[in-house]
């Protein structure tokens, strides 16, 4: 339902909850985030962002890249487990889904059969661990795996996945579901539409479907599912907060 990431010189966690509450207009049953502070973090839980907010307050929530979701539960009743971001099999990988993947049952057999297990009875969780099979078989980038992965999902979605191989790195994609990129200074943002992002920067890039986002050490990438690099169209807001 809702998304918001942030890589930069602030922290994370506080971005991303304003964010999220920026965004509860849409309504959801659960909000979580993921964290990278030396370790790839995930919290989640049932119920408003206020809710998590308390639970965070005894964890360590630093760290200058991360993202958080709020779910709308179309496969999998509304629970913790069910909330996003979701882990791959190994860990290693954390997604945060909006929309539904219809073929998911069909990757789900697949990737048991492959050894791969879940934790949650979304259709999310399938993306993810598809993402990191695919980058286990090929050897290739997680870029690449997200790109391949693309080509085998049927549905709509936007994504942003986070790898602790890759712990400065924000990797995205979308069909059929709105995600925007935020500009500022030394600092990205991606958000499912402007209103988390407004009162940070008004440059914005709206991404266009079947498109993959890399942000990377304060660069912004943008390529087809097809690998052609893409150049970004930055429009400037002017919205009054
Ligand atoms: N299909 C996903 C789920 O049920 C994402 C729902 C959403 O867009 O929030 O977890």
């Amino acid at each position: 339902c809702g998304i918001v990431a942030y890589v930069g010189h602030r922290e994370a966690c506080s971005i991303i909850i304003k964010g999220l509450k920026r965004l509860e207009y849409r309504g959801y049953d659960s909000a979580g985030v993921a964290l990278m502070n030396g370790d790839l973090n995930v919290y989640k839980k049932k119920g408003k962002v206020s809710k998590l907010e308390n639970y965070l307050t005894d964890k360590d929530t630093h760290g200058n890249i991360g993202m958080g979701h709020t779910r709308w539960a179309t496969h999998g009743e509304p629970n913790d487990r069910n909330a996003h971001p979701h882990y791959s099999s190994s860990g290693k990988l954390a997604i945060i889904h909006n929309g539904i993947i219809e073929n998911y049952a069909t990757l789900k057999t697949l990737l048991i059969e492959k050894g791969h297990t879940f934790q949650s009875d979304t259709d999310s969780e399938v993306f993810i661990n598809l993402i990191e099979d695919i980058k286990i078989n090929s050897k290739c980038t997680l870029v690449e795996a997200v790109r391949l992965a693309l080509h085998e999902v049927v549905g709509a979605y936007a994504i942003v996945v986070l790898s602790k191989d890759d712990p400065n790195q924000l990797v995205a994609a979308r069909k059929g579901s709105p995600l925007v990129v935020g500009i500022g200074e030394g600092e990205h943002f991606l958000a499912s539409d402007a209103t988390p992002i407004i009162e940070y920067t008004s440059d914005v890039v709206y991404i266009n479907d079947q498109e993959i986002v890399v942000i990377k050490d304060g660069e912004l990438d943008i390529r087809s599912k097809e690998d052609v690099k893409q150049t970004p169209y930055i429009q400037r807001l002017e919205l009054a907060l």
